[in-house]
């Protein structure tokens, strides 16, 4: 069995990745790479109006920063090519035929007016809306003399009668009673098939063995069981991935979180962060460990693991687990990560990175505890581009540096103790011993001098250590702006 795994991602390039789908494939790579199998990628753009090119670009450049990779695929091909699905239109035509062929389905003349009526009807009935099956007993010859002649006709699915059963991974044992299954449409009156139809044909003919997909799905799952077994199909294993959740349990949307994989990329998250809270979005590694890596998620993953239940998307969390993340990379790792985004902000020019790499790695070891994804780095080193007469005090910062009047005094005597010991060029912790020996024989407290000093050179009140901030900006730099605080807080 293991060795016939083949599994299949079938985006519809119509926007944005959507984080919901991102998991899918996940999922659905990580089965196919648990049981060495195939992972396909099948590109279902039949929608010609809201399908770009664009957007499949961006799926595939998602799908890949992911770390997820095809065996099959639009852009590596295969043996079941095309993987376009509006390429395989042929294909569909060919097969909507042999239906109606085998009567397995059925062409409908009813007018929009006659359908329109029904289902009024059957809504003032409070009836559940379904085709009445009136043209079912046109006789075949007749259908095809109204349609040779130019009548407009969809072809309807003639739903059998009984009961169709199937095994969820995810959700057990499902059973219905066809009966609650509609005579719907696979082909339009313009000709064109319908998504139920050609997402089987083309499962059927590129030998899917397992469909994982999003809950949503679960309403076709029927029509689709049914239309595999007409087409002499064995339908493939279904699993229904729990819907994505936001906090307020309504269906994720953009007021509790951004709901594209790429939002996250564009916002600086780790990565392996974002593969990691996607595995937790239904998925549990165990009880008790909540980071761990793509390779653990292939050696672990059993969709028969996944839960039911919906997944609450909780962003704190994620920024959490992207924090994590981000404070184990590698310093020089990181300062690749962070660079683009203070250049974006205007702070940095590209050209000026390599000289000043080992300065933006010292900033980063000192910011990181403090940051969650790469974007929040520029907010953090502002202060240091400010010009140094103008840099904004946080009203807490100036509060807490004005809080009794000495500390501006004592402001101004560690500056006159700092400048020749700056200026001969003595390290950051003598620096510190020293201030402390100083603070002591005056029977001061740290925050005393540390609170405005702190204000002056970086105008907030909470931050790195006073001494790496002098060590950043440079003696002058750091005298200039204690020599302007003295006179803004005073
Ligand atoms: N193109 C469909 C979608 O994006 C595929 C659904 C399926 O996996 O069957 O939702």
């Amino acid at each position: 069995m293991t060795d016939t795994v083949r599994v299949r991602f079938a985006p519809s390039p119509t926007g944005r990745l959507h984080i919901g789908g991102a998991r899918t494939a996940l999922f659905n790579w990580a089965y196919a790479r648990r049981h060495r199998g195939t992972f396909l990628l099948r590109i279902e753009d039949t929608d010609p109006e809201r399908s770009t090119k664009e957007y499949e670009r961006a799926i595939l450049e998602g799908l890949r920063w992911l770390g997820l990779d095809w065996d099959e695929g639009p852009d590596v091909g295969g043996p079941y090519a095309p993987y376009h699905q509006a390429q395989r239109i042929e294909r569909h035509r060919v097969a909507a035929q042999a239906m109606l062929a085998r009567g397995e389905a059925y062409r409908c003349f009813c007018s929009h007016e006659r359908l329109d009526a029904m289902r009024a009807e059957q809504e003032a009935e409070h009836q559940a809306s379904a085709y009445d099956k009136r043209c079912r007993s046109i006789p075949q010859a007749e259908a095809e003399r109204r349609a040779a002649a130019g009548e407009s006709f969809v072809v309807r699915f003639k739903v059998p009668e009984g009961k169709t059963s199937l095994v969820d991974h995810v959700r057990g044992d499902v059973t219905f009673e066809n009966k609650e299954v509609d005579d719907w449409i696979m082909v339009r009156s313009d000709g064109n098939p319908t998504y139920n139809f050609v997402v089987v044909c083309d499962d059927v003919d590129m030998k899917i063995t397992h469909v994982f997909r999003g809950e949503e799905h679960l309403i076709n799952t029927p029509k689709q069981v049914l239309l595999y077994k007409a087409m002499g199909a064995k339908p493939p294993e279904f699993g229904h991935l729990p819907l994505m959740l936001g906090t307020d349990r309504k269906k994720l949307s953009k007021r509790t979180g951004d709901t594209a994989l790429q939002d996250y990329q564009e916002k600086g998250y780790p990565k392996d962060a974002v593969v990691n809270f996607l595995c937790l979005q239904g998925w549990a590694l165990n009880g008790t460990q909540e980071i761990f890596s793509l390779d653990e998620l292939v050696k672990h993953f059993d969709i028969n693991d996944v839960s039911k239940a919906g997944a609450v998307f909780d962003i704190d969390k994620f920024r959490w687990l992207a924090g994590e993340y981000l404070r184990k990379e590698p310093i020089d790792v990181l300062v690749d990560h962070c660079v683009p985004f203070a250049i974006q902000a205007g702070l940095l020019r590209a050209d000026e990175v390599p000289s000043k790499r080992a300065w933006l790695a010292s900033l980063l070891a000192a910011e990181k505890e403090r940051m969650h994804v790469y974007s929040n780095f520029p907010a953090r080193i502002a202060y240091l581009f400010a010009k140094d007469d103008e840099l904004p005090y946080d009203a807490d910062a100036e509060a807490n540096a004005k809080k009794h009047a000495g500390r501006v005094a004592l402001l101004g005597d560690f500056q006159a103790w700092l400048a020749p010991k700056l200026a001969a060029g003595e390290p950051s912790a003598a620096l510190k011993d020293g201030m402390k020996a100083w603070l002591s024989e005056r029977k001061a407290k740290m925050p005393e001098l540390l609170q405005p000093l702190r204000c002056a050179l970086s105008g907030r009140a909470g931050g790195p250590d006073c001494f790496d901030m002098i060590a950043w900006l440079g003696p002058e730099r750091a005298l200039a702006r204690i020599e302007h605080a003295r006179r803004r807080l005073a």
